[in-house]
């Protein structure tokens, strides 16, 4: 598989010629979708007996593939949630994948680990979690859910002494949850149910209380978890936190919450005063890879207690025990969520911390809420454009009055297609309707110009 030195040599600049030049593209080209055959007709067959040699292939990728993945760092990629990676993250993503680092482990990973951990703490103080509270970075906020969950279920039937060890679980959400919540319990072969949400998607409480209190006796005796969302992915609106931590308590179940979009929110001071309640989460997720700049694929998952969650989630087997020790200061990754072989994926993250400080999180945070704030005024002063509520975070929700969903597609369609702008439709209450979703500071109030006008 070693090519001779000169090619190597030639090979290496050229990657690191292409990550490079991509870094320092401002802005990227949007680019678009393909089809499989159209994109099997333009690359050819490209893995074969002989292999098409690393320039070649580097060439399929920049010429053809490339071009058929959306840039969602673009300041008009505005869908669902953009990703907006620093210049220092993306580097040291670089520096991550040459190193070979195993994350699963203290022994393998321990310096690596050392650091996530710092970037974890980072974002429990942002919570207002205890000392001890501690966990890894997994995937993406669905294996945060995921293995929040799973530890939520695993301290209700350690609780029950054996009365649950065959009982179906149940989760509490609430309308405004995200599917992951009920993947999660399709994938734990529980039972989700969901209270009523007020009408811009947050969860009632009075709602959520009559629900339990409905509840027949054995099925409250079912409930694991109580699952609030700060910052639904659809209208960017949060829960109630206080209310939903003192219902859970109340039925002495674990309260978890998502944030893999909002949590991020945290670091901005002219909003955080809304996430009142969330240091009372047993544990809660908040992905990196939104809107705290960092490169996917990158959630936090943070456990008050994270010595329960390890009960839940260690994997034992001779080749396996090695690994533990009694040592509370070796901490293993691969414990605290249902995975066991991990890239140090925190690592760019901290990286990006450690280069620029928590200071400029901050600022970058409280930057894409104000600029929404403008967007949401633009919007809310256009004659053809109708804002459906305030934005709480960095989610506007708003209509081109007149416009059917084919007019709303088409429009979105075109965008993309002209290189302008990625913006597709969502729907609200089940009307068609445009979304835009701003996590990166690059994003200006010129680009929102530009959509107000093409609505036109
Ligand atoms: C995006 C999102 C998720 C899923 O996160 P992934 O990283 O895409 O798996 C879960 N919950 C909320 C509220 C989200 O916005």
């Amino acid at each position: 598989m070693h090519e001779h030195d000169s090619s190597h040599e030639v090979l290496t600049q050229a990657v690191l010629r292409y990550a490079v030049d991509r870094i320092r593209m401002d802005p990227p080209p949007l680019d678009g979708p393909r089809t499989a055959a159209e994109l099997q007709a333009m690359a050819g067959r490209t893995v074969t007996p002989r292999g098409l040699g690393g320039l070649e292939a580097l060439r399929v990728f920049s010429d053809v593939l490339s071009q058929a993945t959306i840039s969602a760092d673009h300041p008009r990629f505005l869908s669902f949630v953009p990703a907006a990676p620093t210049e220092a993250s993306i580097l040291f993503d670089l520096v991550v994948g040459a190193s070979s680092i195993y994350g699963g482990s203290w022994l393998e990973g321990g310096g690596a680990v050392h650091a996530e951990n710092e970037a974890l703490r980072y974002i429990a103080d942002l919570a207002g979690m205890p000392p001890e509270a501690g966990g890894v970075f997994v995937s993406g906020g669905t294996a945060g859910n995921l293995s929040a969950l799973i530890a939520a279920r695993h301290r209700w039937r350690e609780r029950a002494q054996g009365r649950h060890d065959r009982t179906r679980g149940l989760v509490i959400s609430s309308k405004g949850a995200h599917s992951s919540i009920a993947a999660a319990a399709r994938a734990m072969d529980a039972d989700e149910i969901t209270a009523l949400a007020d009408d811009q998607g947050r969860l009632r409480i009075d709602a959520l209380r009559a629900l339990i209190a409905d509840l027949a006796p054995e099925d409250r005796d079912r409930v694991f978890a109580v699952v609030a969302t700060s910052g639904t992915t659809n209208a960017g609106v949060i829960d109630p936190l206080e209310g939903a931590a003192q219902a859970a308590h109340e039925l002495g179940v674990w309260f978890h919450v998502d944030g893999a979009y909002g949590a991020a929110g945290l670091a901005a001071p002219s909003v955080r005063d809304r996430y009142a309640g969330i240091d009372h989460a047993d544990s809660f997720i908040v992905d990196p890879h939104k809107w705290l700049f960092a490169p996917y694929d990158c959630c936090a998952l943070v456990y008050r207690d994270p010595l329960q969650a390890r009960r839940a989630h260690t994997q034992h087997a001779e080749y396996l025990d090695v690994l533990h020790t009694d040592d509370e200061h070796e901490w293993n990754p691969s414990d605290f969520a249902h995975h066991l072989s991990r890239r140090a994926r925190g690592l760019p993250f901290w990286f990006s911390l450690a280069t620029y400080g928590t200071d400029a999180y901050r600022e970058a945070v409280e930057a894409t809420l104000t600029l929404t704030r403008a967007a949401a005024r633009l919007v809310d002063d256009a004659a053809h454009l109708e804002l459906i509520m305030e934005p709480e975070l960095t989610v506007v929700l708003f209509r081109r009055t007149g416009w059917s969903p084919q007019q709303y597609q088409a429009w979105s369609d075109r965008l993309l297609a002209e290189g302008v702008a990625f913006v597709v439709p969502t729907s609200w209450k089940g009307e068609t309707v445009l979304r835009i979703c701003i996590v990166n500071p690059r994003t200006t109030i010129d680009d929102i110009h530009l959509l107000v006008d093409s609505l036109a």
